[in-house]
């Protein structure tokens, strides 16, 4: 764990060195609330919006920019420092929340990017898109439902094929749905929530696997709830625990190609999962008051872990679950 303490310290560092006011606050504007730019230190308490949170909700899949206040996914505050140069990654749900966060920091680190992402979501994936290439870098958009066998092979190939090969995929995409009770829960939803984050992450990692040469990262997107199931999410957090499990299973296989395989386990963040279904409109007005940060975190904030799980300088780290919950929960 040494190497990767070392790195992660590197990264945050690296971040809250170069970050620049301007993420968005509570009332939808831009009021300072990232770190700044020339703080060496900046208190986790003090940055970005806290609960209560304006009603809101969109039809799924929803979209960052309709959201209030607006995520910050790093796009003014991250800057890149050559860890991922020259690395070529796939990441699914690149067009909003924590893989859009991803996306840009991956870019900013000199790796090329191919995001996946429901047709739905075009105009998230064009902004995603333009800041890839702002960032000098090349960008693939790769819209489609990974609820598709064949479509996640051709995205796979698409990524390789686009991008002269695939060294880095994130498993992020996820469906999530508030249901009270086991008994709302008719077939199709529980269909629909197993084939996007379990079938999908699967037929993609196995499509993934033959591109990828040794010292290629797997980062699967895992969840507190893998632990700690939140009352009304009970198939999604399911998937979240087999994520998990999953991630260690195919650490120990996949070492015999050099390939690492971590997964990262998010507490509550502010992206348009939440506010298109997957909480109560109650839960959502006081989303993160509860954890002992007592606000929920901004997909900016998380995005390093990916990064540090991604780089070569991580190399004994392998079969992990990484949490980023604002203190709360195991493990
Ligand atoms: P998000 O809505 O921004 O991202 C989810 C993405 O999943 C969407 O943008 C969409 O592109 C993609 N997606 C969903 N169904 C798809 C399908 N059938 N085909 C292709 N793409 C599909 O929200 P987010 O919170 O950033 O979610 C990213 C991951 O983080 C998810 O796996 C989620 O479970 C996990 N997570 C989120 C939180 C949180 O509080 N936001 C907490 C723990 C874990
Ligand atoms: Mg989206």
């Amino acid at each position: 764990m040494q190497s990767a303490a070392a790195g992660l310290a590197t990264v945050f560092a690296g971040n809250a060195l170069a970050a620049d006011p301007g993420a968005p606050d509570s009332s939808g504007g831009n009021a300072a609330a990232a770190p700044e730019a020339s703080a060496s230190l900046s208190d986790p308490r003090g940055l970005y919006p806290h609960p209560p949170f304006q009603d809101q909700q969109q039809p799924w899949p929803g979209l960052a920019s309709r959201m209030t206040p607006r995520p910050d996914h790093g796009e003014s505050s991250y800057r890149g420092s050559g860890l991922l140069a020259g690395r070529k990654a796939l990441i699914t749900g690149g067009d909003s929340g924590i893989g859009r966060a991803v996306a840009i920091a991956f870019a900013r680190e000199g790796a090329d990017v191919s995001i996946v992402y429901l047709p739905a979501e075009e105009p998230d994936a064009r902004e995603v898109v333009a800041l890839i290439r702002g960032a000098g870098r090349n960008a693939l958009a790769i819209p489609g439902d990974i609820r598709d066998e064949g479509f996640c092979q051709q995205a796979v190939d698409r990524a390789a094929n686009g991008m002269g090969g695939l060294d880095i995929l994130v498993n992020n995409a996820g469906r999530q749905h508030s249901h009270d009770s086991i008994l709302d829960i008719s077939t199709e939803d529980f269909d629909w929530t197993l084939r996007t984050n379990l079938y999908g992450m699967f037929w993609l990692t196995k499509s993934a696997i033959p591109h990828m040469p040794p010292g290629a990262a797997i980062i699967n997107t895992s969840s507190v709830n893998a632990y700690d199931p939140s009352i009304n999410l009970l198939d999604y957090a399911m998937t979240k625990a087999a994520i998990a499990n999953f991630t260690k299973s195919l650490a120990k296989q996949m070492i015999s190609r050099g390939i690492r395989v971590n997964a990262v386990a998010p507490g509550p963040f502010w992206t348009p999962l939440q506010v298109s279904g997957g909480q109560t409109m109650k839960n959502l007005e006081k989303f993160g008051a509860n954890t002992p940060m007592g606000r929920p975190g901004q997909p900016a904030e998380i995005a390093p872990v990916y990064v540090a799980l991604a780089m070569s300088r991580a190399s004994y780290v392998t079969g992990q679950v990484y949490g980023a919950t604002g203190g709360e929960g195991p493990p």
